[in-house]
């Protein structure tokens, strides 16, 4: 007999449970229902959700995953398990190809162990003019044989990896990617309209943090936030922390992405720390009011909150509550191609948040054990 889990609301997240049950049985949910369950749960408790999604994060609790010390970076991961977010795919910044190629085989010992779903490369292949944290030096032009090293270093762990189009060697990253059976992300970009046209046609099928580290949209001119918006295949990501994009810019997107909207924390290494002086891969960084900015240029440089932030910032923005958890869930889960995660349905992996009616984390379990 499974673990039965019992909660007044239950959002699968495609469905709201009112209330519903849970039954898990060993790793996986073993069966789901609405109503009262027909013996006594081991357990109840307000909201039940999927346990959270989030394909774009750097660090958390003073450790980064920018890091060839396995130790640090499963130290970040459990900040980010234990506030709720299951399942985890590491995002490094920009660093020289030998390091990230090192950085991506430590990360694959944990992808390995189960703790990390997937690696995502935010960087080399970024525009020097919107790389936001991304340290100018470590930008790099274009070449299918980095792209080789790397996915090869990340012993098929490389889930997402986001590129400029524009850039020299942009497109013969982006078909290399493809290739590699690797997630193409358009981000830290300057494309004009056209070239971010082609990046979509080439197979691009995401956008980084839309609005940060592009240009604004242009009604005469859309670029790539205007594209990438207006492209039902292109699933879009959003930091909701509530800094890196306005309360209203996130409904308005929310209204024009339905179905396609993916909550990122972008969290940095200050993610769950007081205010001080921190690094984001090799570039100083500040914190002051829980917002981590360039310390010599004042760019915004990631957040410092987790995915359950974000989903009480969306519902705050007004979206229903069903739609700022898929946001953290099951969207990004489809996107990523993680196809045990993010629902609850018969067969997932028993990954469940609990919520109180402030929307915070109270109990985490993944893969069937408490947190
Ligand atoms: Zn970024």
């Amino acid at each position: 007999m499974g673990l039965l889990l019992a909660a007044d609301r239950v959002l699968t997240p495609e469905e709201l449970l009112e209330p519903g049950w849970v039954e898990v049985d060993g790793t996986t949910i073993k069966a789901i229902g609405s109503g009262r369950p027909r013996r006594e749960p081991d357990w109840s408790t307000t909201t039940l959700v999927p346990g959270l999604v989030d394909t774009h994060v750097h660090g958390g609790g003073g450790a980064s995953f920018s890091t060839t010390s396995a130790d640090e970076a499963a130290l970040a991961a459990l900040v980010h398990q234990r506030a709720g977010t299951t399942s985890i795919v590491a995002s490094l910044v920009s660093a020289p190809v030998s390091v990230l190629a090192d950085q991506l085989a430590c990360l694959a010992d944990l992808c390995d162990d189960g703790l990390l779903a997937g690696l995502h490369l935010e960087g080399p292949w970024l525009s020097p003019t919107h790389r936001g944290a991304h340290d100018i030096r470590h930008l790099a032009r274009g070449n299918a044989q980095a792209v080789e090293r790397l996915a090869e270093a990340a012993r098929g762990h490389l889930r997402m990896a986001t590129v400029a189009p524009e850039i020299p060697g942009g497109f013969e990253v982006i078909k290399a990617l493809v290739d590699a059976d690797v997630l193409v992300a358009v981000g830290h970009t300057a494309a004009d309209t056209p070239t971010t046209q082609e990046a979509i046609a080439a197979g691009a099928r995401i956008a980084t943090h839309l609005y940060n580290g592009m240009p604004p949209l242009h009604h005469r001119f859309p670029g790539p936030v205007g594209v990438l918006l207006g492209e039902p295949s292109v699933t879009v990501e959003l930091i909701a922390d509530g800094v890196h994009v306005a309360p209203a810019t996130l409904a308005l997107t929310a209204r024009a992405a339905t179905g396609r909207l993916s909550l990122v924390s972008d969290a940095m290494s200050a993610c769950g720390l007081p205010d001080g002086r921190y690094v984001l891969g090799s570039t100083p960084v500040t914190v002051t009011d829980g917002v981590a900015r360039v310390t010599s240029s004042g760019a915004l440089a990631g957040s410092t909150r987790t995915l359950a932030h974000g989903i009480r910032t969306l519902y705050a923005a007004g979206l229903p509550l069903v739609d700022a958890v898929t946001a953290a869930t099951a969207t990004p889960a489809r996107a990523l191609g993680l196809w045990r995660r993010g629902r609850l349905v018969v067969g997932a992996a028993a990954d469940l948040v609990a919520l109180d009616d402030d929307l915070t984390v109270t109990r985490v379990m993944v893969a069937g054990a408490w947190r």
